[in-house]
């Protein structure tokens, strides 16, 4: 992924030292996340979609059943905006209205291409077997032909976008330091348990 340059768009008017638009920093938020949303309009209403994704290079893929609907309006070259968000903590401040969240979200705007190339698809359906445990896509049954072409993925280019990231605790007014309140961060992680094995029926 090439460093984002910002756009009329994309740079951020509020907190905008909590902007980033570097490389690293957006390939780590997409390479963490298992889950992405899709914002578009289809027939003139607004629909947000979460979907599994994986970044392969410079673009975000995403697949779904060929007659999804709303991914085919997607294919027909509909705008999107796919946002992408890890919660680190809860932050918990003196005062009601300072409370927030320690997140890394990456906001991306892009249109979609349908991916015909068969080795394309693979390529990236694979990687969002991979993302999800590594080495998956060669631990499974690969797709048939048949399967193939029953899935829709769509190829959206990182090449418009931003990433958003805040830390650290609360940040309260000065006179409401020394009252009565508790105040800290709860952090938050997603922990993978431990795996259990499907059983074949009897
Ligand atoms: C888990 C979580 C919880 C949040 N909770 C709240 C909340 O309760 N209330 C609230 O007002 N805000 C919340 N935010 C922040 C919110 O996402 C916006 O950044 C904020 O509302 C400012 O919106 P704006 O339209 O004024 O931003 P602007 O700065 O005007 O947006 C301009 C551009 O900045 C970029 N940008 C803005 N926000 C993000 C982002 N989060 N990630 C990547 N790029 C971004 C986009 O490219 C956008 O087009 C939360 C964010 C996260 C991740």
């Amino acid at each position: 992924v090439p460093s984002l340059t910002p756009t009329d768009r994309t740079r951020l008017r509020r907190k905008p030292d909590r902007g980033r638009f570097d490389a690293t920093t957006v390939e780590a938020i997409l390479d963490e996340a298992l889950v992405c949303h899709l914002g578009f309009v289809v027939d003139g209403r607004p629909i947000v979609l979460p979907t599994t994704f994986a970044r392969v290079s410079d673009a975000v893929y995403v697949h779904g059943a060929a007659g999804n609907a709303a991914l085919r309006a997607l294919a027909a070259g509909a705008e999107v905006c796919c946002t992408v968000t890890l919660l680190d903590g809860l932050v918990l401040a003196r005062s009601a209205f300072h409370h927030s969240m320690n997140y890394r979200s990456v906001l991306l705007f892009a249109t979609a291409v349908p991916v015909t190339d068969d080795d394309e698809k693979t390529t990236a359906l694979f990687a969002i077997l991979d993302r999800m445990v590594a080495g998956r896509s060669a631990a499974c049954r690969p797709p048939t032909p048949a399967e193939l072409r029953a899935t829709l993925v769509l190829r959206l280019p990182i090449d418009e976008g931003s990433a958003k990231v805040r830390t650290g605790g609360p940040i309260d007014d000065p006179e409401d330091m020394d009252g009565p309140y508790w105040a800290g961060v709860i952090p938050l992680t997603t922990v993978r348990g431990d795996p259990v094995e499907d059983s074949p029926a009897p």
